[in-house]
């Protein structure tokens, strides 16, 4: 595969991060309060929010061999928690299951799907520090169209996060492709009404053969996981308290 070597080489990344968190901690505790202090305050504090996009009701776009967007969602999300949580970096999952709850079981379809996105968006507003990566995958009415595109709201660290994570997907997964990153519509209900920094990311064209059979891939699902983080944690903005 590709991308063995780098999964390798993240992986050893991690576990060098990993080794130098516990020694920074240990020195710290070794030589007294103040240096604890100082690598825990280099950190940020900011907290991901990862959004597995659908789910429950509301599988999402469906691809010509019945992959359901909502599963690769959620797929990719929890892979993203696990490794940032490998990484020292804090995060929340909007959804970890791809049953939901719904809170008036009688309620219409679309009244269960707006109790949802009002859930969501409650819960996205109300983490401190919160930085939201919302994950979905594309579709088009023609099958040419594919790779990543990303969206953001507003400007700041939204719009600097979406254009490294832009980079590094053209980079390392559309090989040379040219999509920039690009706001996000205000008809989209988390990306208009979350408080903080927000950003989405659009996968792949479940519409695309290519990209159908990539995103079919949970060695691929890693590896987008892993570029979204590695775009967050060169952003200098993660949660990490060491020198990175
Ligand atoms: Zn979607």
């Amino acid at each position: 595969m590709f991308y063995t070597l780098k999964f390798k080489s993240l992986l050893i990344f991690a576990l060098l991060l990993t080794a130098a968190s516990t020694s920074l901690s240990l020195l710290g505790e070794l030589r007294g309060g103040e240096e604890a202090v100082s690598v825990s305050a280099a950190g940020s504090g900011a907290v991901l929010i990862i959004d597995a996009g659908h789910g429950g009701l509301d599988g999402g776009a469906v691809g010509a061999d019945g992959t359901v967007e909502s599963g690769v969602n959620l797929d990719i999300a929890l892979k993203l928690a696990a490794l940032a949580a490998f990484c020292g970096q804090e995060s929340v999952l909007t959804r970890d299951s791809e049953e939901l709850h719904y809170p008036d079981e009688d309620a219409s379809i679309a009244s269960k799907k707006t109790a949802d996105q009002r859930r969501r968006l409650e819960l996205i507003n109300s983490v401190p520090g919160g930085v939201l990566i919302s994950i979905h995958q594309n579709k088009y009415t023609a099958p040419q169209p594919s790779g990543p595109q990303v969206f953001y709201k507003g400007s700041g660290l939204s719009s600097e996060l979406a254009g490294l994570m832009q980079e590094k997907l053209n980079t390392e997964l559309a090989s040379g492709g040219r999509r920039v990153a690009t706001p996000a519509s205000d008809s989209i209900y988390l990306m208009k009404n979350a408080k903080c920094p927000a950003v989405l990311v659009e996968c792949g064209f479940l519409s695309n053969p290519g990209d159908l059979a990539l995103l079919s891939d949970g060695g691929y699902r890693t590896k987008l996981a892993m570029t979204m983080l590695s775009a967050w944690m060169e952003s200098g903005h993660h949660s990490y308290g060491g020198y990175i």
